[in-house]
């Protein structure tokens, strides 16, 4: 089984230490953005006071690459209201971009190439070894349901997070790993 690249984000450090009995759940997020070097420029960017930004705990390339941005026993912000018992996966996907936010803009359509998603299996197999208490998995856009005005037209509401949207093959993921599916999306097929 290939390892993840350990390529640490500048402030892993400094996000908050957990124990990784903590972690109940895995976030499935894709990036929205054209490739993994943007998404970790977006990734180093700092938001907060503790000189931190958002970030997944892990990222997918579309070749199957996968690397490691934030340890496992360190808190990442990658969710709302769930960073705490949460390890969050990024796929490299363009979901929406570059118009997240615009009314016609709201549709998935960049596919899961199946080597990104045999390189997403085995990164669940090996952290379900090192997690003792990981039981779930679901994906952000069922952990996230807020609505925003669309930037082209503010009476029109939208989803502020999709991913990891449609094409997301939760069906072929399920049937390969023992986690629990909690999300609405996923349980419908
Ligand atoms: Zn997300």
């Amino acid at each position: 089984m290939s390892e993840s690249l350990k390529f640490l984000l500048p402030y892993n450090n400094k996000l908050k230490k957990r124990s990784t009995e903590d972690v109940e759940l895995l976030v499935i997020h894709c990036t929205e953005l054209p490739n993994i070097k943007t998404a970790r420029e977006y990734g180093e960017k700092i938001h907060y006071q503790s000189g931190t930004g958002n970030s997944g705990h892990y990222y997918v390339s579309k070749q199957g690459d996968s690397y490691q941005w934030v340890e496992n026993n360190r808190i990442a912000h990658h969710v709302k209201d769930h960073n705490n018992n949460s390890v969050g996966i990024e796929l490299d996907n363009l979901g929406r971009y570059p118009n997240w936010h615009k009314t016609n803009a709201q549709v998935m359509h960049d596919e899961y190439p199946p080597t990104q998603i045999n390189s997403l299996i085995e990164l669940i197999t090996k952290l379900q070894k090192q997690l003792p208490n990981l039981k779930y998995i679901t994906g952000h856009e069922d952990l996230d349901t807020r609505l925003i005005p669309s930037e082209n037209n503010p009476e029109i509401f939208i989803r502020r997070k999709m991913d990891p949207g449609k094409l997301f093959p939760w069906a072929q993921v399920m049937k390969k790993i023992t986690l629990i599916n909690i999300g609405t999306l996923g349980k419908k097929l």
